[in-house]
């Protein structure tokens, strides 16, 4: 790594399944304008939305602040990505068509500016390493709990991506090896248990018998675990447990300063952290435990499009 900020800028880019975010961003990661479009992904249009939203931020760029040296355009998308070959190795039917764009390629060819891309909870470690929960931490691990789990790690100061773009894949890690069957192949994994999905799911099952019962949504079902409620105690323990169980593995392969929780569950703050904390200490090696702290992400609803532009200063000079 190296040191930045100054005062250039790049365009970040931030591609989920129902819109795409553009920022620009300075290197010390102040958005100067941003931009909302839709995925368009059912009509397979994503890359030409992606080109259009970047034709617009660079019309503001050239009109009001080229005086910043604009220093290249970085992606985070939903999807597996390949890091080095800049292209999608798999997205689910939320973005049908969208395996195997060259993105990376199609986007340098059409702007001639220096363009990286990587995978959306990636690009959300490397903000909350640079400015957020895991500021100037070299060992993170960071997960993000939303409709399913992603994870990310970065070891010694560099985010792993793996071979193909796939290290990092949280939430397919199994915490139950004699639990339900999951989409991956495996069973018991923690999207299984930690997911808004997941969540949503075990209630209703657990509820099945009583119609009325029955929740509307995750978030409902963690409205009733805060009031009390036996069904809903009884899904939320098994989260902790899930999510317990997972990091408790992962302080030992990674031996990280700070595991950071973002979105979903996460921003309940300590209702979920503290017991969360107790259950980790029951399982993780006191040796490693005494090095690593806890935390919610830092970062708001922006972060993954910041973490998106950072890459153009991380790799690009
Ligand atoms: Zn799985």
């Amino acid at each position: 790594m190296i040191s930045y900020p100054d005062d250039s800028v790049a365009i970040g880019v931030d591609i989920g399944g129902t819109k795409i975010r553009f920022g620009l961003v300075r290197s010390d990661g102040l958005i100067f304008h941003t931009l909302v479009l839709p995925t368009k992904a059912a009509e397979q249009r994503v890359m030409e939305q992606v080109y259009a939203g970047i034709e617009q931020i660079l019309l503001v760029w050239e009109n009001s602040l080229a005086s910043h040296r604009l220093n290249g355009i970085g992606i985070g998308s939903a999807g597996q990505i390949d890091f080095l070959r800049g292209t999608v190795h798999f997205a689910s039917e939320l973005i049908p068509g969208y395996t195997a764009t060259p993105v990376k390629d199609l986007v340098t060819q059409r702007f001639n500016l220096p363009v990286y891309i990587d995978n959306d909870v990636n690009v959300l470690a490397l903000a909350e390493s640079r400015f957020g929960a895991g500021m100037d931490c070299r060992n993170m691990v960071c997960l993000a709990l939303g409709t399913g789990v992603g994870g990310a790690v970065i070891a010694d100061g560099r985010l792993l991506h793996g071979v193909n773009g796939g290290a990092g894949e949280i939430g397919h890690m199994s915490v139950n090896m004699n639990g339900p069957a999951c989409i991956c192949g495996s069973y018991g994994c923690l999207e299984i248990y930690a997911s808004g999905t997941g969540i949503f799911n075990r209630y209703q099952e657990l509820t099945v018998l009583n119609i009325k019962k029955q929740a509307t949504s995750a978030n409902d079902v963690v409205e009733r675990w805060l009031s009390g409620e036996m069904a809903a105690r009884q899904v939320i323990e098994m989260t902790i447990a899930g999510l317990g169980a997972a990091i408790a593995s992962l302080i030992h392969i990674f031996n990280p300063e700070v595991v950071v929780i973002g979105g979903g569950i996460a921003e309940l703050g300590e209702p979920l952290f503290a017991p969360l904390r107790s259950r980790i200490s029951t399982l993780a090696m006191p040796s490693m435990l005494e090095a690593v702290r806890i935390v919610p992400a830092e970062l708001g609803g922006s972060s993954n499009m910041v973490g998106a532009a950072i890459q153009v200063w991380e790799y690009g000079m």
